[in-house]
């Protein structure tokens, strides 16, 4: 069972990574952001709330967030393993999916955390609003709070992993292959 938690900052290339991951590993991808993006997409009531919060650049209630996870955990349930994409993002996320995954006894092998500096980050999304027709990747004012919510919310998770062993910090520069080399090494060392 590999349960590994993609970390970092908007636009560091947890989406690209966790893509390759799941192919290497057959395990089943879990972003919350691409869920709330499906709901969107669908226009249900979840979905039209959700944009509003997203084109803000604001995180969406974590109850709303744990309660997509928790029945994507139910509907893989029997799975190799899950790997997590922007989520958790806030401490009551992470400790509900602690709750979620003790209770199916599937602990979490690592936090891998793709290192960025904020300068390439903001580059790589502005790039990706060019075509991807992410509303929340075309303006610098949204992109710029998506990253101070990410300090301020997200990155304190890496102390709440760190304290559990969990936390591995990997350079999120360079090829893409090259950082899923790194990523693959760490996980294969630990699993
Ligand atoms: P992402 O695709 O991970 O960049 O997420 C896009 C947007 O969806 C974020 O800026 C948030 O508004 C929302 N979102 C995604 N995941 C979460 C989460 N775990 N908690 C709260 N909001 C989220």
């Amino acid at each position: 069972m590999i349960n590994i938690i993609l970390f970092g900052a908007p636009g560091a290339g947890k989406g690209t990574q966790a893509n390759k991951l799941i192919e290497k590993y057959q395990l089943v991808h879990l972003s919350t952001g691409d869920l709330l993006r499906s709901e969107i997409a669908k226009k249900t009531d979840l979905g039209i709330a959700a944009k509003k919060v997203i084109d803000r650049g604001e995180l969406v209630p974590d109850e709303v967030v744990i309660g997509m996870i928790d029945r994507k955990l139910e509907e893989h349930k029997n799975s190799n393993g899950f790997i997590f994409d922007g989520f958790p993002r806030t401490t009551p996320q992470a400790v509900a999916l602690d709750r979620l995954l003790a209770d199916r006894k599937k602990p979490i092998l690592a936090m891998i955390a793709l290192l960025v500096e904020e300068e390439e980050l903001i580059k790589r999304l502005l790039n990706r609003g060019k075509d991807s027709g992410r509303t929340d990747d075309q303006e610098l004012s949204i992109i710029e709070n998506r990253i101070k919510v990410y300090t301020n919310e997200t990155a304190p998770l890496a102390e709440y992993y760190t304290s559990k062993n969990k936390y591995v910090g990997i350079k999120g520069v360079g090829s893409i292959d090259d950082i899923f080399g790194r990523i693959s090494d760490t996980i294969d060392k630990l699993k």
